[in-house]
């Protein structure tokens, strides 16, 4: 049974246990994907599961401190700190055209064999119709932040009649409001929605300024 790692100088934060079972499970899975059998299977494709369950990790953590708010900034920090999410990969997400980037491995030029960027970074919409792509890397079956964005807006087309009606309604309404809050944007646009940084990321992003020095 794996256990779950804790900060040997600081108790974990409250809430923390809310999450620990997850985390667990995390551990064994991880486990389970790296006593996994290797035969007939390229190396590479063998650490696949591996990155997935890391990736996975990260999004879990990520999406409940910025999505679903259900953890605090402590909890979340401690979980960076220990590695159960990956602060750089998160940094990633949070910029635009990067929000489902399945590992850092992928946008590093020098690693592939497409020169510049790894063919799951690649819109479908690019790519030959029906080509099945599978990273090479990391087993992604494509990242790219517009295959998400366009599912979701063929969802909005598919409207029943009623909402098609009662769209039309609110359009003269939804009209002048938009041209009031065209006003209300102009003055608010210079606040930028930019993340305020957590203490952990704020670390992180000293250390990585001043490594590049
Ligand atoms: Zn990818
Ligand atoms: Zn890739």
């Amino acid at each position: 049974m794996p256990k779950i790692k804790h900060s040997r100088t600081k108790k974990p934060p409250e809430g923390f246990e809310d999450i620990e079972p997850t985390l667990l499970e995390f551990a064994q899975k991880m486990k389970d994907a790296e006593n996994e059998p290797h035969e007939g299977k390229r190396r590479v494709e063998s650490l696949w599961p591996i990155f997935r369950l890391h990736h996975q990790r990260s999004r879990y953590i990520y999406d409940l401190y910025y999505k679903r708010e259900a953890i605090s900034m402590e909890v979340y920090d401690y979980c960076l700190k220990l590695g159960y999410a990956d602060a750089n990969l998160i940094a990633k997400w949070k910029k635009p055209g990067f929000e489902r980037l399945c590992c850092l491995r992928c946008i590093q030029p020098k690693d592939t064999n497409f020169g510049t960027t790894c063919i799951c970074r690649v819109p479908k919409s690019k790519l030959e119709e029906g080509r099945i792509v599978e990273c090479v890397l990391c087993g992604c079956r494509g990242c790219s932040s517009t295959d998400f964005t366009s599912a979701k807006k063929d969802k909005s087309k598919q409207k029943t009649p009623e909402e098609i009606n009662i769209q039309q309604d609110s359009l003269q309404e939804l009209q002048e409001l938009q041209e009031l809050q065209v006003e209300q944007t102009e003055q608010t646009s210079q606040i930028s929605q930019i993340e305020p940084l957590t203490s952990y990321e704020k670390e992180e992003n000293q250390n990585e300024r001043k490594e590049s020095e």
